[in-house]
């Protein structure tokens, strides 16, 4: 498995920031990351195209950030990151040389620039074209898109948990193919921005929890504190970022993902009503 075409920035909507450090912040919210994108693209946007006004640019933006350390110390964040459209619709290096019109700038980030050409992220090798495909008909937005491209845990236990809930193989193409669908997998996905009853565990992002050197480490569920058993929902439950502390908070959080689980299915088997 792995995908045959480019995920950073597939386009219809979908942009990709996530290994520049977009999310690496406790509060990773669609309206803090929008301000700090809107800054960053504000300050390099009007700069002369000379690598010591954006190394300069850069580091004041760095030293402004104190106050908001990463999550993942060992994960680094680029003040290179912004929108590259007018509509700010769109996340990607602004120091790119396809972005600038010709000066490649994105060794003033924190990466080089040829680490920063050759990287792909582990979702290139783990998800399936016909995956990653979804994923951008679904996630069509740059925060979203982000956030559910990167999980392939989240992508893959969705559609296990379909698959089990269908009793047979799903074709994601099937799921893009009826708008009605599509909205249903997305307000699935959607729960990695949505899910209520999360705001108090923010030093997790996802399944993932920084250990003593900052460096994300997997996450399990403790289902002997929890007096549970382990179910089929929990791989999700993870990704959705839940760190539920008593029994009622896990199977909340178990219903939520099946019942948008349920939507997908429902969407997907009933026939449409034929035109008169
Ligand atoms: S996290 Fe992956 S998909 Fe996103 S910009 Fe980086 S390499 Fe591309």
């Amino acid at each position: 498995m792995s995908v045959s075409f480019h995920l950073c920035q597939p386009g219809r909507g979908a942009s990709c920031g996530a290994c520049c450090g977009l999310y690496n912040f406790r509060d990773h919210s669609r309206a803090t990351l929008t301000e700090r994108l809107a800054t960053q693209t504000d300050t390099f946007r009007p700069l002369p195209q000379e690598p010591e006004a954006w190394r300069s640019a850069a580091r004041g933006l760095l030293e402004a950030r104190q106050a908001t350390p990463p999550l993942f110390p060992a994960v680094r964040v680029c003040p290179l990151l912004g929108f590259l459209d007018a509509e700010r619709t769109r996340v990607g290096c602004l120091g790119h040389p396809k972005v600038t019109g010709g000066a490649d700038l994105r060794d003033c980030g924190v990466y080089r620039a040829d680490i920063c050409e050759t990287f792909t992220c582990p979702s290139f090798t783990w998800l399936s074209d016909a995956q990653a495909r979804l994923v951008q008909a679904a996630c069509a937005d740059w925060y979203l898109y982000g956030l559910v491209i990167t999980d392939v845990e989240l992508v893959r236990g969705c559609l296990r948990l379909l698959e089990w809930e269908l009793a047979g193989p799903v074709d994601p193409e099937a799921l893009i193919a009826r708008p009605a669908t599509l909205e249903a997998v997305r307000q699935l996905f959607a729960l990695k921005e949505t899910a209520p009853g999360r705001g108090s565990h923010a030093a997790v992002f996802g399944r993932f929890t920084p250990d003593t050197e900052g460096e994300p480490v997997s996450r399990n569920l403790d289902y002997a504190a929890l007096g549970a058993r382990a179910s089929p929902e929990d791989e999700v439950v993870l990704c959705l970022g839940y760190v539920p502390q008593r029994l009622e908070e896990l199977t909340a959080a178990r219903e939520l993902v099946r019942s948008h689980v349920h939507a997908v299915a429902r969407a997907l088997t009933v026939r449409p009503i034929p035109s008169p």
